[in-house]
């Protein structure tokens, strides 16, 4: 049966780089049997100046309908001066707790062939593939009470609460667990479970949840020393898995070991394995509109998509593929550019990926 896929081109280079990818979408649906059918939708700024709001209904409508949803990105300077209800930023925050989406994947690969951009000695990360798994709808950033109030004493204190039920905990920890299996089946819980309760029963929980993979190891780390280790030793972890707010921190330390923002892509997933796919940079508004944006993160987005809410792994390896063989070929658009390479613009790209597909 074909698939229902959303476009979210949004704002700034938002549509140049979903272009490539619906290039390669097409590709896929007419010569490689990709059962699928496109549509599109307009959110963040694009959807405020299309209806006035950033999430308009009928894009939340075709969304709730969607098998998945790839989306480009949002904002941009001259939206920052709307009402925080309007700004583009509450499109994607509003989709994204509507469609419960409460698995966060961040792979960070560094493909060998751009060892040279990461800011650390080549030998450490040089075919790193980490996947980080972070809870998106709970924990700290959404716990209850919160506030800023005024002490007896007339001082103000500011407080959050970090809490996660038994139910929540357990959720992830399943889909860390399910992405193992698909992986080197080696899970890593990070917590902080020698000061906070919140984390002695995420522990507990972990270790109940993995009596049911027996194939799949489970160590723990404090967040502090998986920070360390992310930086001094990151080949040693496959699949990390952790909450909101640690999440958070150390997704964009694993992001930042591969070196280049225009590479990373990642995916928002709910209970029954749909997903919302994006690339992890921003809407770059110095650079949109020249061809020089990377397209590679939203296609290696659609990857994602293939694997884990289109059940077509075979035809993620493909995609993967061709990215690694037009990084092979020296293609480069300006953000991963080094003396020697090609440099090429964001369609030549995207042109390059689809007719590595066949190679
Ligand atoms: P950004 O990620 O858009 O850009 C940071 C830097 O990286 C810029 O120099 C940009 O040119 C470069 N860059 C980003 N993507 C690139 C690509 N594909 N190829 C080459 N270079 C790339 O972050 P920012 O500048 O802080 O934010 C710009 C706008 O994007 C803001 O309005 C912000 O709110 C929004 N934003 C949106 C998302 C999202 O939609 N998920 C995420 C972050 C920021």
């Amino acid at each position: 049966m074909s698939k229902k896929i959303l476009i979210l081109p949004g704002d700034g280079i938002g549509p140049e780089i979903i272009a490539q990818a619906m290039k390669l979408l097409e590709t896929l649906k007419h010569d490689f049997d990709l059962k699928i059918t496109l549509e599109q939708g307009a959110i963040g700024g694009a959807g405020y100046d299309d209806c006035g709001h950033p999430l308009p209904e009928h894009t939340l409508k075709l969304a709730r309908e969607a098998d998945a949803i790839l989306l480009g990105a949002v904002g941009g300077p001259q939206y920052d001066s709307l009402p925080r209800e309007l700004r583009p930023e509450r499109g994607l925050l509003g989709i994204r707790s509507a469609l419960g989406l409460f698995a966060n994947l961040r792979p960070a690969i560094l493909y060998p062939q751009l060892a040279g951009a990461s800011t650390l000695r080549a030998e450490v990360v040089s075919g790193l593939d980490i996947m980080i798994v972070r809870e998106l709808t709970g924990g700290i950033y959404f716990g209850q009470p919160r506030g800023i109030r005024t002490r007896e004493d007339g001082q103000r204190e500011g407080f959050n609460t970090m809490i996660y039920t038994e139910a929540e905990i357990e959720r992830i920890m399943r889909t860390a667990f399910d992405i193992a299996l698909k992986r080197q089946r080696r899970v890593c819980s990070v917590d902080k479970a020698n000061v906070l309760e919140v984390s002695e029963l995420w522990r507990e929980v972990a270790e109940r949840v993995s009596k049911d993979y027996p194939e799949v190891s489970l160590s723990h780390l404090y967040v502090d020393n998986a920070a360390m280790q992310l930086v001094r030793a990151p080949k040693q972890f496959d699949v990390m898995v952790t909450s909101n707010l640690f999440g958070d921190v150390l997704s964009d330390i694993a992001a930042m070991l591969t070196g280049s923002i225009g590479m990373l892509p990642s995916a928002s997933l709910d209970a029954n394995g749909k997903g919302m796919y994006e690339p992890v940079h921003g809407s770059a508004p110095d650079i949109a509109g020249q061809d020089i944006a990377n397209p590679l993160a939203t296609i290696l987005s659609v990857s994602m998509m293939l694997r884990y809410s289109l059940d077509e792994a075979a035809l993620a390896d493909t995609v993967d593929q061709a990215v690694s063989r037009v990084l092979a070929h020296g293609l480069r658009t300006g953000d991963i550019y080094t003396e020697g390479c090609e440099r090429v613009g964001t369609q030549l790209m995207g042109d390059a990926v689809i007719e590595a597909l066949r190679d």
